[in-house]
């Protein structure tokens, strides 16, 4: 589905960020792993294409998007870790807003917006103000709008931070449920996550890809 090849990104300054990593992304739950600053951020920004690497490029289907993202954008949905909300905005008013500016229809946004919300447990905050959530349901609607075009490539940046136990399992549950035809990538620091839904596991240190594999090879090896 999805293909970084080689993929380096040298910031200003000269930190090396990401040195040099492939990684193919199929349906599936795919958990990648590493301590602060090993580069995931920058690596999800890249496969988004909310950023350019310095070299590598990024397929879609095997056709180039690197420089050409928009195909990509039409059926990605990103969750950046600096996710950014409007205060004024209702929920499902910051969704439809979101809706349309990806290009589903009217329509369809009502009822898919309407069907996300209670996903995500959010269908009786629906049309109270973003500027009165919590940290955990403003993450909620986050996850909610990376699905709100029903995209084949779904890839969350730390999905699970600042969500209590319950909203954690229903976040897997979900993510479970759309990775049966999607790809799902989502970065996080807490290997129970992974455990419990990654089919797979990517472990970024330094900017390098230093093992994929399955969930139990990672305890294995720890
Ligand atoms: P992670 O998500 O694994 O914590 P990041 O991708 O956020 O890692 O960061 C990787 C490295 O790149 C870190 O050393 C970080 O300080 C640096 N970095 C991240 N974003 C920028 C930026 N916009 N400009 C310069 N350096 C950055
Ligand atoms: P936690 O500390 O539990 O991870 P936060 O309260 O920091 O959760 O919030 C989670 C996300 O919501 C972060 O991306 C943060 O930037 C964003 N966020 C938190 N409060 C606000 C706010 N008042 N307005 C906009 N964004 C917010």
């Amino acid at each position: 589905m999805l293909d970084l090849v080689d993929i380096t990104k040298v910031y200003r300054g000269g930190h090396r960020a990401v040195g040099g990593i492939s990684l193919g992304l199929r349906p599936g739950v795919l958990g990648l792993l590493g301590p602060n600053g090993a580069g995931k951020s920058t690596l999800m920004r890249i496969a988004a294409t909310a950023a350019r690497p310095t070299t590598g490029r990024v397929l879609l289907d095997g056709a180039d998007v690197t420089a050409r993202p928009r195909p990509l954008r039409r059926t990605l949905g990103y969750l950046p870790q600096d996710f950014g909300f409007y205060p004024n905005l209702t929920a499902r008013e910051f969704l439809s807003y979101l809706a349309a500016a990806k290009g589903v229809g009217a329509r369809a946004a009502r009822v898919r917006i309407g069907e996300l919300l209670d996903l995500v447990g959010l269908g009786a905050a629906a049309d109270r103000r973003l500027g009165g959530f919590s940290g955990g349901m403003l993450r909620r609607v986050g996850i909610a709008q990376a699905l709100v075009n029903d995209p084949r490539v779904i890839i969350l940046d730390e999905p699970t931070a600042g969500l209590d136990p319950e909203e954690r399992a229903r976040l897997h549950a979900l993510l479970s449920d759309l990775a049966a035809e999607r790809a799902v990538v989502l970065s996080t620091h807490i290997v129970p996550d992974v455990e419990d839904i990654a089919a797979e596991v990517a472990v970024v240190a330094a900017g390098r890809l230093v093992l994929r594999g399955r969930p139990a090879d990672l305890v294995a090896d720890m």
